[in-house]
């Protein structure tokens, strides 16, 4: 059977594996469908430590094809989503719900074997089952959906709120959606490039495109001078962080929901204590946000098709990973298919 095994930062090879066997508690899924995202191009340029040599991705769907000895909950047939993390199930964080800050956790395609190939072996809970009206592809969606709908249960979006959210990229596209379905109006949608925008215009956000204009000062602008009661920072720069804590009027909430690596050596958190802001970090998934997600799909409430920018053929995930990596400003969802 055919998996996509890096070796070393930037070799990624498809090639035949010994086929994976469900252990006791696991099942085996026959993948059919994964997205790229930013975390499995970091682990294949190296950016992210990963336990090399490992087969990559993580935001997968596909049918279980085996349950090992002890599993109840799922049989052949099932069309199920992988939760991407794997956690311990013991520590105080997974007993408290917390699964996505299990330090004993990890992810596929990082730590463990991921979902770039034929089959993956799985513990059962890290397999959710889909009802047939979302397709395998759609279903990819729902890990990054999980991702925005744990971050937007730490905050509270109330009718009539104003909402910014800086960054149009998949998840950025998915807060201003989650925002609008939640009554915050309005919500204003940052990013730089135009089609993206579009996207965020469909989704009943107003656009505000920052080559054109200064974002901060426009939404100032046209709240009266005010800014916004949430701002979402969604693209994991220090630039856009700083909008973001900019742009939130004074008692306001900054969700910090994009990645920062680079350190912030000229950040100055003055705005925080003038303005008593509050910021709010958000990390990986849990089952719960599959569920919403779930929820939301199967009821059209989001349109995951214009979110899908891209089709390659396994053998061809490399090209795939190279696309996402080089020129991410003309790409959202490249979807593999297996
Ligand atoms: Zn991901
Ligand atoms: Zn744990």
């Amino acid at each position: 059977v055919k998996a996509a095994v890096l070796r070393a930062p930037g070799q990624l090879c498809v090639e035949e594996v010994p086929k994976p066997q469900a252990r006791p508690g696991e099942v085996l899924v026959n993948v059919k469908a994964s997205a790229i995202c930013g975390t499995d191009v970091g682990v294949y340029k190296g950016n992210e430590p990963a336990r090399l040599p490992i087969i990559q991705g993580h935001e997968s769907t596909g049918e279980v094809v085996e349950t090992g000895e002890g599993v109840t909950s799922l049989k052949p047939g099932d069309r199920v989503v992988l939760a991407s993390i794997i956690f311990c199930r013991q520590c105080s964080y997974c007993q408290s719900g917390k699964t996505n800050l299990c330090p004993n956790g990890g992810l596929l395609g990082r730590e463990v074997n991921g979902s770039f190939a034929d089959y993956v072996a799985v513990p059962d809970y890290n397999a959710i089952k889909m009802p047939d009206s979302i397709s395998y592809e759609d279903g990819t969606h729902l890990v990054a959906l999980s991702t925005v709908y744990v971050a937007q249960e730490k905050i509270t979006i109330t009718p009539g709120q104003s909402v910014a959210v800086i960054g149009q990229g998949t998840t950025g596209l998915m807060h201003s959606r989650l925002a609008v379905l939640s009554g915050a109006m309005p919500v204003y949608a940052v990013d730089i490039t135009g089609w993206k925008l579009k996207i965020a215009e469909q989704y009943g956000a107003i656009p505000v495109n920052a080559t054109q204009t200064n974002p901060v000062e426009h939404i100032k602008e046209v709240t009266d001078g005010e800014g916004v009661d949430l701002a979402i920072e969604a693209a994991g720069s220090a630039v856009t962080l700083r909008q973001a804590m900019e742009v939130v009027k004074p008692g306001g909430t900054v969700l910090c929901f994009g990645i920062l690596r680079p350190s912030i050596d000229d950040f100055n958190g003055y705005a925080i204590y003038f303005k008593e802001l509050k910021l709010i970090g958000s990390r990986s998934v849990t089952h719960r946000g599959f569920q919403l997600g779930i929820r939301l799909l199967e009821n059209g409430k989001l349109n995951g098709d214009p979110l899908i920018t891209h089709r390659f053929p396994l053998d061809q995930v490399k090209s795939a990973l190279d696309l996402v990596a080089q020129k991410p400003g003309e790409v959202l969802r490249a979807i593999v298919n297996h």
